[in-house]
């Protein structure tokens, strides 16, 4: 009899790890996935700037995961979105691991041209970076684009279902169970509970799940790690703005550290002439930002945000994360805020009336105009105003009055689920991957730890 594998989340994560394990014709492969298919993922903000709310949000849901709608940046580098090579203990295999994600996003229609940069531009770059005490982070990347990322996305899933992986979509997972010899995978489609016994499980199931997942992985007694967050707000600027900066580099990583606090502030997922897109999640919203190869807008925006540590006696990050979320999501009235930087400076709201005479026309048209200092911690807003003044010096125009600024954008990787180096828990068998158990957070780095996690049960598969 064939033995069986259950992945939660179809994600990159969750379609790495089948990629690989559909070679073994020895094993029965099942992904559930909350979301629905690929062509059926259709987000009403693209369109029209306004959140429709859908349940279960598509931005976020679905086969593809959240990478799927998303811009489709892929960071070809093992330390950047995760740290493959601290998972791994090994440089080499971490540097395999982003080479062979990248070699399966080729062969499924990613764009051959890498954006690498000009020597002397990044020179300069760095050089402008450096004086004003900021770090450039370089990174060979590949842009697929978020109204391409849905094909490509589609051969992956076709590959799969060719090779008999069986998808079961609008499946929402409530609980995993360990029984004798196996696991029992309870899931809610189409309000009819179904359950499926399997020897093996990759739970993959994203940020969006990450809250479902941690709460099994308390009842299942596997062990976790506190990690800490990033809170901040996602900087939007009229793209002539970032246009010198993204010809040197298409999604460019800054690090600062504050001046008061001595912080780690960071930028994070540009998308030039992108929208910032409103993420819907069970108890708060969020935002993020995606760029289209073919339709553009004539703004740019990127994520800025502050990182968290807490320690003793709360070391509980998510928790505090995901109030911040809900104080937000309570002062935006359901909607992310939207303030202007000068605002946010000089201690008063922004108001319909003031957006409406800023230089800038927010993409994100359901935003509501608010107060960015009644939602984040101080020492939080602190950390982002000084250091969006400091990065000023490096993109002229990002630090002045008019930028929008939308929050809250919190990337939650509060929690990690101790694994080795092939992803595999203290529980036998029972396998994590991807960003909701803290192990990544992009889509390479997500693949790869879903790649690492079929290794793991090949191995085993291959000495039983
Ligand atoms: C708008 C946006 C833009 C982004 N842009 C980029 C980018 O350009 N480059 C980049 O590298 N990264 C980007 N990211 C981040 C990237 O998408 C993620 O890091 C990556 O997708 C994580 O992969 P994953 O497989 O771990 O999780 P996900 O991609 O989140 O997939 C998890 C899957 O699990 C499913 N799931 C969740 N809970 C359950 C449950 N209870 N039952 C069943 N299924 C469940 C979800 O439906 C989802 O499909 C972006 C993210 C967003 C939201």
């Amino acid at each position: 009899m064939r033995r069986k594998v259950v992945i939660i989340g179809a994600g990159p994560a969750g379609l790495f790890s089948a990629y690989k394990l559909s070679n073994n014709i020895g094993l029965e492969i099942v992904i559930l996935d909350r979301g629905r298919d690929v062509d059926s993922r259709k987000c009403p903000l693209e369109n029209t700037g306004v959140c429709e709310s859908c349940n279960p949000c598509n931005v976020l849901y679905g086969a593809g995961g959240s990478g799927c709608l998303s811009d489709g940046i892929l960071n070809l580098r093992p330390d950047i979105g995760g740290d493959l090579e601290e998972l791994t203990g090994k440089a080499d295999k971490a540097k395999k691991l982003v080479e062979e994600v990248d070699s399966i996003f080729l062969e499924h229609g990613a764009p051959e041209k890498l954006f690498i940069g000009e020597n002397e531009a990044i020179e300069d770059l760095q050089r402008k970076a450096e004086a004003s005490g900021i770090k450039f982070i370089q990174i060979p990347q590949r842009h697929i684009g978020s109204d391409y990322t849905p094909k490509v996305i589609n051969s992956i899933k076709k590959y799969l279902e060719k090779k008999g992986v069986k998808f079961v979509l609008l499946a929402d997972v409530k609980k995993i169970e360990k029984e004798k010899g196996h696991y029992k995978t309870t899931y809610i489609k189409n309000t009819v509970t179904y359950s499926v016994d399997s020897d093996y499980i990759i739970a993959a199931p994203g940020r969006a799940g990450s809250g479902f997942l941690m709460s099994q992985i308390k009842d299942l007694g596997i062990k976790i790690e506190h990690q800490p967050i990033d809170v901040g707000f996602r900087v939007e600027v009229s793209k002539v703005i970032m246009k010198p900066i993204i010809d040197v580099n298409r999604d460019p990583k800054f690090h600062i550290y504050s001046k008061t606090y001595d912080d780690f502030v960071r930028t994070f997922c540009t998308n030039h002439e992108g929208y910032v897109m409103k993420e819907q999640y069970d108890d708060y919203v969020g935002v993020n930002g995606h760029s289209m190869r073919d339709i553009k807008s004539q703004n740019s925006n990127f994520a800025f945000l502050s990182k968290v540590t807490l320690t003793s006696p709360v070391e509980d990050t998510t928790s505090y994360g995901m109030s911040i979320a809900k104080i937000a999501t309570l002062l935006g009235g359901g909607n992310p805020l939207v303030q202007r930087f000068g605002d946010l400076k000089s201690g008063r709201r922004s108001t319909p009336e003031r957006i409406r005479k800023s230089n800038i026309k927010p993409t994100l048209l359901s935003a509501t105009p608010g107060d960015i200092a009644m939602a984040l911690p101080y020492r939080i807003v602190t950390n982002l105003v000084e250091s969006l003044e400091r990065l000023d010096n490096v993109i002229p125009g990002v630090g002045s009055d008019s930028t929008l600024l939308y929050a809250p954008e919190i990337k939650f990787y509060g929690l990690r689920a101790k694994v080795n180096s092939l992803m595999e828990t203290n529980l036998p068998n029972l396998f994590v991957a991807g960003d909701g158990v803290g192990l990544s957070r992009d889509i390479v780095n997500s693949a790869a730890t879903g790649i690492l996690a079929s290794e793991g049960i090949l191995k085993k598969e291959s000495s039983s």
